[in-house]
């Protein structure tokens, strides 16, 4: 059994409380982790508040910011293999994947390393005479993050890079399920080289998490996770009236047109649902093809589907693993039983495989005449997707909107207007033509409605964990008149 402890103001120690951690290739727990209790997380919190006014990080250029979170990158890139190797054991997310996602947050380090000295203020044209005003862009201060399970590392990223390039102090929370990756990367981020108490993980559940975010020295909470979850944070928010950002989950619509490039559109939905086994927030989890191409499209699906390798996680040639947890697993069966009595069919998949561990087989459902089945409104977190035929554009666009959700969407069609016709008409906050489940950190990410609001990644990422300081500076050397002169 290994075990892995938190990370508070520079030091390791093992929490108040240890827990488990659970293998989902078998079942079994595997290593021990510390747990916060409310002393570990006020702990944390009090490191990341004193951090941010001491003057080793408050008073440290952008430049020198930027250049530890570059060292952080190169510690990151070299460490890639041990984290994907932690992240595919405690989560079962299959290696091939972890491998290729860890080597690239590095990159999103890189990304928010270059812009620490590029986040400028402004000076203002101001209607008055004999007055300099100017815009100074001054960091949020202590920023609570929190994270899923699911893709941790990466998650993270896209909080700890913007918000420590920007000048803030972070208190992380990583997941209950599948910490390890977290606490490793502590070990990584002690070596980088920032002032004490500037980054710090715990770990625990919703206890940990509300005393977390309702703690009067958090200035911004940073979540993603699901919808009920970001209920009880915006709640708690209320408590320190902190500023949030919420990437929460989708049901995004992958759209195809009978003109489009039907192997492409094959391939891009076999991974845009079965890749991380259904479990990523952009998941096209709700394919709308047209009625003309549907039983041609569903064949060959099907067919991809079905040739899926299921196996251990941690083997190179596997393409779907188990989910992460026991739990998802019984929402599925739950969900899928609930869509069939609603009228949807069965087309592949839907059953549990006879080993050990937590897998679930590639599911396909098709729901053209039960467009009230809860798999069409439910995010599963699984590799389940759920099929509507529409007739033409104009249904397309309803069923796409038809949704509480609006993180991602795909279209695919070789007609350029009606391209630039869906990407206006669709509601969320990414639209990929011809391609799917693409990322950068160049590029903004985040949604509408239930899933949420606030933008990570890109430039604006950074610009939101700052908050805008007017500066007055008046340039007479004549006295101020009295101002009750005229009395
Ligand atoms: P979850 O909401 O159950 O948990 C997320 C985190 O919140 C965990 O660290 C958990 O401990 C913490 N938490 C739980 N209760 C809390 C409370 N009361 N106060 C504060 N923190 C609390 O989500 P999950 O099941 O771990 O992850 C799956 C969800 O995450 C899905 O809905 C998925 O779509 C979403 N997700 C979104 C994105 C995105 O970028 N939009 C990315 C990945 C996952």
């Amino acid at each position: 059994m290994q075990s892995f402890q938190q990370y508070i103001n520079g030091a390791f120690s093992d929490g108040s409380a240890q827990f488990q951690t659970i293998d989902p290739a078998t079942g079994t727990p595997w290593a021990t982790v510390a747990e916060a209790g409310v002393e570990d997380v006020n702990a944390a919190v009090d490191a990341a508040h004193t951090a941010f006014f001491a003057p080793e990080w408050a008073l440290m250029t952008a430049t020198a910011r930027g250049k530890l979170l570059m060292r952080l990158a190169d510690l990151i890139a070299e460490s890639a293999p041990r984290l994907a190797e932690l992240e595919t054991r405690d989560t079962g997310k299959i290696i091939r994947e972890t491998s290729a996602q860890i080597a690239y947050v590095a990159e999103y380090y890189r990304y928010y390393a270059g812009l620490a000295d590029k986040i400028e203020g402004a000076h203002l044209p101001i209607d008055k005479p004999d007055m300099e005003v100017w815009l100074r862009r001054e960091p949020v201060g202590v920023v609570a993050a929190i994270v899923p399970w699911n893709s941790q590392l990466f998650l993270s990223a896209v909080k700890i890079g913007p918000a420590l390039a920007a000048g803030c102090t972070v208190v992380l929370k990583a997941s209950e399920e599948g910490p390890t990756p977290m606490l490793e990367f502590a070990k990584i981020f002690d070596q980088a080289g920032f002032p004490k108490g500037v980054f710090n993980v715990i770990t625990g559940g919703p206890a940990a998490g509300a005393a977390l975010t309702s703690h009067q020295n958090v200035d911004h909470v940073a979540f993603t996770g699901g919808p009920d979850t970001a209920r009880h944070i915006v709640r708690n928010s209320a408590d320190n009236l902190a500023s949030t950002s919420l990437e929460l989950g989708g049901k995004s619509p992958f759209i195809v047109f009978e003109d489009a490039d039907m192997e492409s559109a094959v391939n891009a939905q076999v991974s845009g649902i079965f890749a991380a086994t259904g479990q990523s927030c952009v998941a096209g989890s709700r394919l709308l093809v047209q009625a003309s191409i549907k039983d041609a499209f569903l064949a060959k699906l099907k067919a991809k589907a079905e040739a899926v390798v299921i196996g251990a996680p941690d083997d190179m040639a596997t393409e779907v693993g188990p989910l992460c947890t026991l739990r998802q697993r019984e929402t599925a069966l739950d969900l899928i039983d609930r869509s069939i009595k609603a009228g949807a069919k069965l087309v592949t998949g839907g059953e549990v495989p006879a080993r050990d561990g937590f897998y679930f087989t590639p599911t396909i459902i098709d729901c053209s005449d039960a467009h009230d089945a809860p798999s069409l409104s439910n995010e599963f977190f699984g590799p389940v997707l759920s099929v509507v035929s529409f007739e033409d554009e104009a249904e397309a666009v309803e069923l796409a909107n038809d949704t509480k959700f609006g993180l991602a969407s795909g279209v695919f069609t070789q007609n350029l207007t009606r391209a630039h016709r869906m990407i206006r008409a669709i509601r969320a906050g990414i639209v990929w033509v011809n391609t799917y489940r693409v990322v950068s950190p160049i590029a903004p990410f985040g949604g509408h409605g239930l899933s949420g609001h606030g933008r990570e990644g890109g430039l604006q990422a950074a610009l939101d964990y700052t908050k805008v300081k007017s500066v007055w500076l008046r340039t007479s050397d004549d006295p101020i008149p009295d101002p009750f002169v005229m009395r």
